[in-house]
C-alpha cells in the first residue's frame, strides 16, 4: 500500500535529531541544549549515535526562542568548522512574532542541506497562532530554491499536506519533495497509527517522508513509520520524557533507540551521505 508512495530507502533509515526546538525548557527537561556550545556538543553526539541530520532552533542568552542570526552563524560555523559530518536543518519558524526576514535569512545565508516549511497557519498548543501566511510561504519557497535549500515540509494536518501539494503544483516547491509529518502537537492531528497510515496514504507518488509523534503517542509513530518504510525524527524538541514519567537523558539516548529498533528490524540507519543521496540534496 505505502510502497509507491515513497521514494525511501528500504533497508535505510534517514534518523533526525531535533535538538532543541522553540518550546520545551530546561525546567522541563534540564538536558535540553539552548546555549551555542551545547547544542553543538548534542549535534555531534547524536551524529555519532546515528543521526543523519540535525534539526536546529537557537535561543537568545535567557533560553528564550530567537531567531536571531548571529546564533545561527555561530552554530553553523563551529560545526562546519569541526566537520560535523551530518546534514542541518534549519528552523524556519523558532516560535512567534518573527518577522518574514528573520525567518529566511538563516537558511538563505548559511544555506544548510534542509530547512523547515511549515505548510500552513494553526493555533498552535492552544494558545496562540502559528502563522504561516500564503505571502510568507511563497517566499519561502521561492527562497530556497533560489538557493539550493531543500524545503522539509512539515505537516501537522491534512490541511496542510493539502496545502503543500498546491505549492508543488505552483512549482514554489520542487519535486521530489520530502516531508515531516509531526503528529501529536494540540491544535494538529493526534499522534496515532491511523492518522499516519492516513497522511502516508496522501502523500504525492513521488516523495520521502519521515515522521514523529509529540507526547503519548510519539513511541507508536516511530515505530509505525519504521514498519512503514518511513524515516523517523527523534529528541527533546519534540519530547522531554523517554518514556512515560522517565525523564530523558539527552538528545543521543533517543536516536540510539532508533538505531537498535531498526538494527532488530533488518535495517540500518542511513549515513549522511546515504540521507544526501536519498533526499537528493
Ligand atoms: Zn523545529
Amino acid at each position: 500500500m505505502f510502497e509507491s508512495r515513497r521514494n525511501n530507502h528500504k533497508e535505510k533509515v534517514i534518523i533526525t535529531a531535533a535538538l532543541t526546538g522553540a518550546v520545551t525548557t530546561k525546567k522541563d527537561n534540564p538536558a535540553l541544549p539552548t546555549q551555542l556550545d551545547e547544542i553543538v556538543k548534542s549535534a555531534e553526539a547524536c551524529c555519532r549515535a546515528g543521526a543523519a541530520a540535525v534539526h536546529i532552533h537557537v535561543r537568545d542568552e535567557e533560553d528564550k526562542a530567537s531567531m536571531r542570526f548571529d546564533r545561527f552563524e555561530e552554530i553553523v560555523t563551529k560545526l562546519r568548522a569541526a566537520n560535523f559530518p551530518g546534514m542541518i536543518n534549519l528552523t524556519s519558524s523558532g516560535g512567534q512574532g518573527f518577522s518574514w526576514e528573520e525567518r529566511i535569512r538563516p537558511f538563505k545565508e548559511l544555506r544548510p542541506e534542509l530547512a523547515s516549511f511549515d505548510a500552513g497557519t494553526m493555533n498552535w498548543l492552544n494558545s496562540v497562532v502559528f502563522m504561516n501566511e500564503p505571502g510568507f510561504l511563497e517566499q519561502c519557497g521561492k527562497e530556497m530554491i533560489a538557493c539550493g535549500v531543500k524545503p522539509e515540509i512539515e505537516i501537522f494536518d491534512m490541511g496542510m499536506l493539502n496545502t503543500a501539494k498546491y505549492y508543488i503544483k505552483q512549482g514554489i516547491i520542487k519535486e521530489p519533495a520530502h516531508f515531516q509529518l509531526c503528529l501529536g502537537a494540540p491544535g494538529g492531528m493526534e499522534a496515532t497509527t491511523e492518522n499516519l497510515v492516513y497522511l502516508v496514504n496522501h502523500l504525492p507518488e513521488n516523495c520521502t517522508w519521515s515522521a514523529f509523534g509529540i507526547g503519548k503517542g510519539a513511541n507508536e509513530i516511530t515505530l509505525s513509520a519504521l514498519a512503514m518504510g518511513g524515516n523517523v525524527r527523534v529528541g527533546l524538541e519534540d519530547n522531554v520524557y523517554y518514556n512515560k514519567g522517565q525523564l530523558a537523558e539527552s538528545n543521543e539516548q533517543f536516536v540510539s533507540r532508533i538505531v537498535r529498533i531498526a538494527g532488530e528490524m533488518g535495517k540500518t540507519p542511513a549515513t549522511p551521505q546515504e540521507a544526501r543521496e536519498i533526499l537528493g540534496v
